[in-house]
């Protein structure tokens, strides 16, 4: 019988004809698709409209008392709206193809059970982080600790304490990086949120509970998924108490006071699908107790606070020493204490509910150099792997390699210098190696990195002197 009817259709009309399934339904009033509006209401003959648009007519028709036979009456040339003339309005261009649904991967079940022991969590964060051996170490037990506890039954009076995290260190030295590997290995939702975005609710900027709802949207509005989650949020030492100052602090003291409760473990309730509460978005309730907060920030000026202190100690007494010890001291930030933090405007509520504290420390030239090639996913082997396709090798020399980390570190910016400086010497590469079929290998050499000369092009099964390449 189908067949029948196909042969019926010429084939234009057949390709004219929205197929049901594959096209989205469209509000026929303010014409957004169903992915956008929410779910719609259907009127016969094709018709759909969306619940706001819905709810906006009935709203105008309360508010002006037409009377509607009245209308119809004194305009006589005008008749009712037939819907059936408005079948299939909706020009083709306009429609929004249905996306795929995603395949659902069956959801990992995360039990106390499939919690990797601490050894193995650092053991594959060295596949992808490069030193920070301590940070990495105390940040694997923390984290399997946190998680024991959360599938721990707490039925007895012994509870355990919640593992929140502090990190310090410079700027690029990987704390975003690590938070972000680690999340991804335990398979745990995770949001990044930015302190000097926060400000005290009803002050321009995102709402403390702002955070919570990335979270949220980060596990899919999955809410038992996100009150297992991972919340990093970045640049906390910019929220730190402002000195002499007269004016309310909205986005420095009270920000930390107001991260209190949901640092601890709180009911919180928050916007789905939206970054802030309006009277549109439906709202749901977060529980904060098991979300794993690590705070992550770089701390300048406190290594001042921390030698001033040292300074201080060693300065009294009989075994006084020199004055300038430890002005040298590269490793200063390791000595870090509470009392350091507080000095520098943490208040101490914000720290008590951080109890985990480590530093990371600054990236060195050979720590640079392997991070460019070591790390699973590191920046070399992507490149490598883009010119493999073209069948083209890419070697880098290692004199290339260190003149890289050495202009990396004259940014001060860690390794994040790093993708940047060499996207600029691959640029050339990327735009000439195509062109030609017959080029094998490539070697970017120092004096290529060093503007002295340029890469070594070598050609299938022969081998080339320096082409000069700018
Ligand atoms: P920050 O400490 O400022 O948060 P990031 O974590 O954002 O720094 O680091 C920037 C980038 O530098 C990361 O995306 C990562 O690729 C690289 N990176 C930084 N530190 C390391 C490291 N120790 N090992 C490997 N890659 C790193």
């Amino acid at each position: 019988m189908s067949d029948d009817k196909d042969l019926l259709e010429t084939p234009d009309e057949k390709e004219d004809k929205p197929k049901k399934e594959e096209y989205e339904k469209i509000c026929f009033m303010c014409r957004r698709p169903e992915s956008k509006a929410g779910k719609m209401i259907d009127l016969p003959n094709n018709i759909h409209i969306c619940t706001d648009c819905m709810q906006r007519s009935f709203d105008t028709m309360n508010s002006s008392n037409i009377n509607y036979d009245d209308l119809m009456k004194n305009m006589p040339n005008i008749s009712m709206i037939d819907l059936s003339s408005l079948q299939n309005q909706i020009p083709k261009n306009q429609q929004v193809k249905k996306k795929q649904p995603k395949e659902k991967i069956a959801p990992k079940v995360f039990d106390i059970k499939s919690i990797p022991a601490p050894h193995k969590i650092k053991a594959s964060l060295d596949e992808y982080v490069i030193g920070q051996d301590y940070a990495k170490k105390v940040m694997s037990v923390a984290v399997y600790n946190h998680y024991k506890r959360v599938f721990a039954d707490c039925a007895d009076e012994i509870e355990i304490e919640k593992s929140n995290m502090l990190m310090i260190g410079p700027t690029g030295s990987g704390k975003t990086y690590m938070v972000k590997t680690l999340a991804r290995l335990l398979d745990v939702p995770l949001a990044i949120a930015d302190a000097t975005s926060l400000t005290e609710a009803g002050y321009i900027g995102d709402d403390i509970e702002s955070v919570v709802s990335k979270l949220l949207a980060a596990a899919d509005n999955d809410v038992e998924k996100a009150e297992h989650g991972i919340i990093f949020i970045d640049e906390i030492d910019k929220i730190a108490k402002k000195k002499n100052t007269n004016q309310r602090d909205v986005s420095g003291e009270a920000v930390q006071q107001g991260m209190l409760k949901l640092l601890e473990g709180s009911e919180i309730e928050v916007p789905v699908g939206a970054n802030s509460k309006n009277a549109m978005v439906p709202l749901t309730t977060v529980n904060t107790r098991n979300i794993l907060f690590i705070c992550g920030g770089a701390f300048p000026d406190l290594e001042g606070i921390i030698k001033e202190r040292l300074n201080k100690s060693a300065s009294i007494g009989f075994n006084a020493d020199l004055k300038d010890k430890y002005d040298h001291d590269s490793k200063i930030l390791e000595k870090v204490t509470v009392d350091d933090l507080r000095k520098f405007g943490m208040i101490p509520e914000f720290l008590g509910r951080l109890p985990v504290i480590f530093t990371l420390s600054g990236l060195t030239k050979d720590m640079l150099v392997e991070i460019l090639k070591e790390p699973k996913n590191a920046i070399l082997k992507q490149y490598q792997k883009l010119l493999a396709l073209d069948e083209v090798k890419l070697e880098f020399e290692e004199g290339a390699l260190r003149a890289i980390a050495d202009m990396a570190l004259d940014k001060h910016t860690g390794a994040r210098a790093l993708r940047a400086i060499l996207e600029e010497y691959m640029l050339d590469i990327m735009y000439e190696i195509p062109k030609d079929d017959s080029i094998g290998e490539v070697v970017i050499t120092e004096d290529y990195i060093r503007h002295t000369g340029g890469p070594r092009i070598l050609l299938r099964g022969q081998e080339l002197p320096q082409l000069e390449m700018n």
